[in-house]
């Protein structure tokens, strides 16, 4: 499989500062780059949590003339990066600080640039469409799950048809990726698990791509150990269990360094159509479909999977039984997490629809995976078997 070109080209990684304290060496970073005007932003729900009240204190201890944009819902549309657009262009801004989930980092990439340059967010989303560099960009991840801080991706919807429109651009990674646990730790379980389960994905994905290289192998696999060693405990105990939170917020941030650079498959292709379909948030999307695609690949990737197995200290006579053993896994982690693989949610009438968008962003991306499916019959009869 021919690489794109884009995949060929040298991708940034943010700069990283961690642990605790981490979110006040942000803002000190930010100080010392010169910014004085920057503009939070962030979705509604968060904006009444007690550490978004911890960011703005720090903005305030430095004099930082900042202003709020707090309209991201999860799942953000065009409407929404437009208005940021308009409060960014108002503020005179002249840095932006992401904090929450995927959702809010993800509308800063596109928000950013399109405000700074004055361009249209309906005419990025595609392949290196979006080639100008936004405002400084500090990006502080408040969910251990899609590693956007670090990926060169953004995900909007698109209000009309109700697909989501991937951006990819060399000029959207932040340049600055907070990682502080403290502030992960109100994340209810629900989101914990189904997050945690996304950085999984990519983890999973980012290992099984024929694009995968020994260094995305040697992260991905400590990654999986990480999220298999730490997600339960982030879920059960993760108010106060921040070595947990610690380990999760590694291992997401890494599998976004790592799937930025080799891709995601089937698992995410099948799962965006549930986000677009049926409102199902991203992580536990991919987090009902990943165990039925592992299955799926088994006959194509039987010594991938078993080496991953064999990392996870699973066991078995022979690769196959290994491949399968990572299988049970997962099904057991889901189980763990209370999260139940079945797709009890997609209609009938909507299979033939979603099996031709699937392909279609499985082909236009190309998707790097290591199994196709021979028809859409036989796409359409592995989505009524999930
Ligand atoms: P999200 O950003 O949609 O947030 C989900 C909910 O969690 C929100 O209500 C938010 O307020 C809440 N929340 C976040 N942090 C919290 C905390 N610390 N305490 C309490 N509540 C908290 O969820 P997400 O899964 O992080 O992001 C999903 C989005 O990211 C989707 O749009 C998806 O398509 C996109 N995505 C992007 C990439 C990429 O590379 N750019 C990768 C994967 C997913």
């Amino acid at each position: 499989l021919a690489k794109p070109v884009y995949r060929t080209l040298p991708i940034a990684t943010p700069c990283v500062v961690s642990g605790e304290g981490a979110l006040s060496q942000g803002v000190a970073e930010l100080v010392k780059q010169g910014i004085r005007r920057p503009v939070v932003i962030t979705d509604t729900a968060f904006v009444d949590l007690q550490v978004f009240q911890q960011l703005l204190q720090a903005l305030e201890a430095a004099a930082l003339e900042y202003s709020v944009f707090s309209e991201i819902v999860p799942d953000p549309d065009f409407s929404i990066i437009e208005r940021g657009i308009i409060h960014c262009r108002n503020h005179q801004f002249d840095g932006v600080i992401a904090i929450g989930g995927g959702s809010s980092i993800d509308a800063t990439k596109v928000i950013n640039p399109c405000a700074r340059h004055n361009i249209d967010p309906r005419t990025v989303p595609g392949m290196l469409k979006l080639r100008k560099r936004g405002h400084y960009f500090m990006a502080i991840p408040t969910t251990a799950g899609t590693g956007s801080e670090a990926t060169a991706a953004a995900v909007i919807t698109d209000e009309h048809s109700h697909q989501k429109r991937v951006v990819i651009s060399l000029t959207v990674v932040p340049e600055l990726a907070v990682l502080d646990p403290s502030l992960m730790m109100g994340l209810p379980p629900a989101i914990t698990a189904a997050t945690g389960m996304d950085a999984l994905t990519h983890a999973m994905e980012s290992y099984l791509s024929r694009y995968a290289t020994a260094k995305t192998d040697a992260l991905n696999l400590e990654s999986m150990a990480r999220i298999f060693d730490h997600l339960p405990r982030a879920f059960h105990d993760g108010a106060n269990d921040k070595e947990a939170r610690r380990q999760m917020a590694i291992a997401s941030h890494n599998a976004g360094v790592t799937f930025t650079r080799t891709s995601v498959g089937w698992v995410h292709a099948i799962a965006h159509q549930l986000g677009a379909l049926y409102g199902v948030p991203h992580g536990l999307a991919n987090a009902m479909v990943l165990p039925h695609v592992l299955a799926f690949y088994l006959p194509h990737a039987e010594s991938r999977m078993a080496q991953m197995a064999r990392h996870l200290g699973l066991h078995g006579s022979d690769d196959a039984s290994l491949a399968l053993a990572l299988v049970e896994a997962v099904h057991k982690l889901c189980d763990q997490l209370e999260i139940r693989p079945l797709l009890t949610m997609v209609k009938e009438e909507d299979i033939p629809q979603m099996a031709r968008n699937i392909i279609n962003e499985a082909y236009r991306s190309p998707y790097p995976v290591p199994g196709y499916f021979g028809s859409y019959a036989e796409l359409e009869a592995f989505i009524r078997g999930m």
